[in-house]
């Protein structure tokens, strides 16, 4: 089953972009322009599990609509999107009964990981697993076996997604050439250390912004690699 979520935002520019951020990774999106139309769509779309609330608004405010929603009873997870940073904006939403915050301008990135963490604590999906392992600009999808970089899809043959996603397991751990090929290629492989370079050389020219001065995969100079978010 997918995840629904809704996304109250009246900029049509940064409402698109949520929109197509979170369908990229595979949400069900329903989207509302005002908060009277938001409270409409949540009554006709039982199944929406969390609410992302823009509060300046052109009808009611965010506020309100989160009033109104836990007026309602509802359990929804509920986070704010604002541009605002004060702190009183923090209290008086949670005073509404907001979960979360995320203040603009927001990476997609940081945006979904805030939506999967509402969604485990929310606890009803938990069985569903996300299948998603997010890092830095990277989401690595274990269910289509994809990796994409800023919402862009990386090309990757198999033995570097699963290169990626030992990293990906082990942020900012010290791994070694023998652990990467027993995890990589299999504790049968008794294939030369040599290959594990090659293919780091190469996973560097997709997914490195400089391949020569790389970012994320950290050489541990006599031992092995290192991911660095
Ligand atoms: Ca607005």
């Amino acid at each position: 089953m997918k995840k629904k979520v809704l996304v109250l935002e009246d900029e049509s520019s940064i409402r698109s972009f949520v929109v197509l951020n979170l369908e990229r990774v595979g949400y069900e999106v329903v989207e509302a322009e005002t908060g009277e139309r938001a409270l409409e769509l949540l009554q006709e779309n039982p199944d929406i599990g969390v609410a992302l609330i823009d509060i300046m608004l052109p009808d009611i405010d965010g506020f309100e609509v989160c009033r109104r929603i836990r007026g309602n009873g509802s359990k929804i997870g509920i986070i704010m999107l604002t541009s605002r940073t004060q702190e009183i904006d923090r209290v008086t939403g949670l005073m509404t009964g907001a979960d979360d915050y995320v203040t603009k301008p927001f990476s997609p990135t940081e945006l979904v990981a805030r939506i999967d963490a509402l969604y485990r604590r929310l606890g009803d999906v938990v069985a569903e697993d996300p299948g998603r392992l997010i890092s830095g600009p990277f989401v690595l999808n274990t269910r289509n076996r994809t990796v994409d970089k800023n919402g862009v899809r990386i090309k990757l043959t198999q033995v570097e997604y699963l290169i990626m996603k030992y990293f990906m397991d082990n942020p900012g751990r010290a791994l070694s050439r023998e652990n990467m090929l027993s995890a990589v290629w299999g504790e049968d492989y008794y294939g030369e250390l040599k290959i594990v370079d090659v293919n780091i050389r190469r996973l560097r020219l997709k997914i490195e912004d400089e391949p020569t001065n790389p970012r994320y995969i950290q050489t541990v100079w006599g031992y092995g690699y290192k991911w660095e978010q």
